[in-house]
Parts: C-alpha cells; sequence; structure tokens
C-alpha cells in the first residue's frame, strides 16, 4: 500500500484529519477493513527471519491500527503514536518506558487522579521517586530538578481544577537539564494545542474521550516526537498492551468527525459557562476560554480551542441540598469519563489527595456540556438549582 498522506501535508488541519490513514483501505472502500487476527503468516523463511513484512503478530496490529496510529501521529503533530487499551494504560506505558530504579519524576498535582495512584503505587515499589510540582510554576520548576530528575509530567487544564500550565517555559527549564516533558493532552486534543509545536516531547491521551466521542469504547494512544519515538515504541513493544481492531475502527471513526464536534462542544461550553458565571449559586466558573479565568492568559497565547469540560465552584450548601440537585437531573447524566455527545456532571473534591498545592473548596462541579441544544440544557441546569434551593 503506497502512502498517499503525503499529497495532503499541505492541507489544513480539518482537511487532513479525514484523510491521514486513508492509506490503509482497499478495493475502494473510504474506511479500512476491520483485521482480526492473532497468527499472521509469513511469506517465507527469510521473511519470518529477518521480519521484513509489514505485519508479524496480533499484538503488534494490522492495518486498521496502523490507519488510526497516522490519524492521530498526524492529528497530534508526532512523529508516531502507539495504541493502548485505554487513557491509563498509555500514562503508564509511556512513564514505565521511561523510568528506571533511582529516578525522580516531577508531576503536577493537578494530574488526573489514577495517574497518581500509579505513582505513589507502583512507581513508588519500584524505587522511582514521584515529587509533586505547583501546576502554576511555570519556568521555576528548573528549582526542583534534580541530577536523577527523569521527566515533568504535565497537563491541562488540570483534572477537575483546571490550571493551564505554561508548557513553553516548563520545556524550556526541562530541556536546558536534558529531561522529558510529557503531557496529558486529553482535554485539548491536538485539535487545539499543538503540544510538539510547545516543546512536549510524548503526548499521552484518552481516546476514550473526544477522539471516540460516542461513550462506547475505550483507548489510549502514546504519541511521540521523533526523538522520544525509539524509546516509547521499546517500552510498548515489552509491556505488551494492545487494542482490538473493532475498537480501533470505532476511534478512527469517532475522528473524523472530531473536528465540528470539538467546536460545537467549545460553543456550548462558552454558552451553559456565561450563563452560570451570572447564578447567584454559582461561585466561579472554572473554564479557562472565560475571560476573567486565571488562565484565560495562557489560554489564548497557546490553545486555539476550548472543549466541553468545565468546573463550577458553588457556594456552600448541604450534602442534601446538593442530593437533590443532582438526583433530579433530566438531561446531565451523573457518572464518570467524558467526551460523548451527552452532557454530563459530577462532584468532585480534590482535598482529600492533593500535596503540593492545597484545595480547600467545596462544594465543586465538574459538567461536560454535550452537543445537545444549550437552552435545554440550561433549563435543566436551572431546574437543578431550584431544587438546590435557598443559598443566596
Ligand atoms: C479519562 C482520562 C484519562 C484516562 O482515560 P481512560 O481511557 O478512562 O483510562 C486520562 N487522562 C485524563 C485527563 C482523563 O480525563
Amino acid at each position: 500500500m503506497s502512502n498517499k498522506n503525503g499529497r495532503f501535508q499541505g492541507c489544513s488541519p480539518e482537511t487532513k484529519l479525514l484523510k491521514s490513514g486513508g492509506e490503509y483501505t482497499e478495493h475502494g472502500f473510504v474506511n479500512p477493513a476491520i483485521y482480526r487476527g492473532s497468527t499472521i503468516l509469513f511469506s517465507d523463511l527469510d521473511a519470518l527471519h529477518n521480519r521484513n513484512q509489514a505485519y508479524l503478530y496480533g499484538r503488534d496490529g494490522g492495518p486498521t491500527h496502523r490507519a488510526l496510529e497516522q490519524a492521530i501521529a498526524t492529528l497530534e503533530g508526532g512523529h508516531t503514536a502507539l495504541l493502548c487499551p485505554s487513557g491509563l494504560s498509555a500514562i503508564t506505558t509511556a512513564l514505565l518506558s521511561l523510568v528506571s530504579a533511582g529516578d525522580h519524576v516531577l508531576m503536577t498535582d493537578s494530574v488526573y487522579r489514577p495517574a497518581r495512584y500509579f505513582c505513589d503505587h507502583v512507581l513508588k515499589r519500584l524505587g522511582v521517586e514521584t515529587e509533586y510540582y505547583d501546576p502554576l510554576i511555570g519556568g521555576d520548576i528548573a528549582r526542583l530538578i534534580r541530577p536523577n530528575t527523569r521527566l515533568v509530567y504535565t497537563e491541562q487544564p488540570g483534572s477537575q481544577t483546571m490550571e493551564v500550565q505554561d508548557l513553553p517555559a516548563i520545556a524550556q527549564a526541562a530541556h536546558a537539564r536534558n529531561v522529558l516533558v510529557v503531557l496529558d493532552n486529553t482535554w485539548a486534543t491536538g485539535r487545539f494545542f499543538n503540544a510538539f509545536a510547545h516543546g512536549v516531547d510524548v503526548v499521552v491521551t484518552a481516546g476514550t474521550k473526544y477522539y471516540s466521542g460516542h461513550s462506547d469504547v475505550m483507548l489510549g494512544a502514546i504519541i511521540a516526537s521523533k526523538a522520544a519515538a525509539r524509546q516509547m515504541a521499546a517500552g510498548h513493544h515489552a509491556l505488551g498492551p494492545c487494542v482490538s481492531p473493532d475498537d480501533a475502527f470505532l476511534v478512527l471513526r469517532g475522528l473524523r468527525t472530531l473536528d465540528v464536534r470539538l467546536k460545537q462542544h467549545m460553543a456550548n461550553g462558552l454558552t451553559v459557562a456565561r450563563w452560570l458565571q451570572n447564578r447567584p449559586e454559582v461561585e466561579r466558573v472554572l473554564y479557562p476560554a472565560l475571560p476573567d479565568d486565571p488562565g484565560h492568559g495562557l489560554w489564548a497565547r497557546d490553545f486555539t480551542g476550548a472543549t466541553g469540560l468545565f468546573s463550577v465552584i458553588l457556594k456552600p450548601v448541604s450534602e442534601q441540598a446538593l442530593a437533590n440537585m443532582l438526583n433530579g437531573m433530566s438531561l446531565f447524566g451523573m457518572g464518570y469519563s467524558w467526551g460523548g455527545y451527552e452532557s454530563l456532571i459530577v462532584p468532585f473534591d480534590p482535598s482529600g489527595y492533593r500535596t503540593a498545592t492545597p484545595w480547600q473548596a467545596a462544594p465543586a462541579l465538574r459538567l461536560h456540556i454535550g452537543l445537545e441544544a444549550t437552552e435545554d440544557l440550561i433549563a435543566d441546569l436551572k431546574a437543578g438549582f431550584a431544587r438546590l434551593g435557598g443559598v443566596c
């Protein structure tokens, strides 16, 4: 199969997102076939000994996987992409590919909580020390870098608390000491944040969220710069995470409409966030696309858009009042994950586990604004606030 991707190099990101990976299609079909397989036969003994054929073994993936990897690498702007069965496994595979016993890892205090669990339990047991830093540290990260620091892990905006990090400043300080920068780019995706242009070496992402867009599949990916690609591939190969071709197909299907979905999530998100800002029950909306958000300056400098996920700090309210509000929602569902077409609402409270930067605000809600009509979503929230009652 010839590489036709070169034909689209000069096109805009929207077009490239539709075309990348297209060389893995056959017989005139628009989309690639789903090849299921464990055994892949070698054409002859030379091919077996020298591994010089395109596909070797089911665990390494087939054409469906290659098409998705290429589309993801193009979207995120990296050199290569590797697939994992969940976003969390992309995070743990990337970390295990990089660290050795005795290493020191700098991890943002705003990190996705299960990644924190992995560091505090598994990496710790393997003799790797994790130090949490203030997500707003910027170039001052230099003060925390030790001779054995292996990587600086970033995520933006922070999970739940939505801090925007100064990635170029962090990358400059890290690279001056030969330290790699890893970014969880799940929120913005490569469409709204070009990680590699801002100094990131390795991107990890949960394809479970916006890539798939339909709340029907789990998938993760590791995207590497040219310099980091070999080490990521070696770690991935050694650990053996793999994805079913059906799941790869579903995520590729989702990716083709990522651009239009994200634009609508942003428009809907802004409409609902602005409405929430004016509610008496709301203390603060945490969403960097809003001009008065503390992260707005960095967001406006570095991002090309915002997605549908943000948080809201409420004025003090009883547990029962909150239950009355959340249990009666009709459009907003209560559940984890996000990035699908539907709106979600969950309470959160990171005060029990943040260590570098204490978090005091509670109660707080995380909202995912889906693709429903915003007037319907606002009516649902308005009725919810009426059930919350008596706080203003
Ligand atoms: C959901 C999420 C993950 C993990 O993805 P899974 O596919 O659920 O394992 C990682 N990072 C962020 C920021 C997430 O929101």
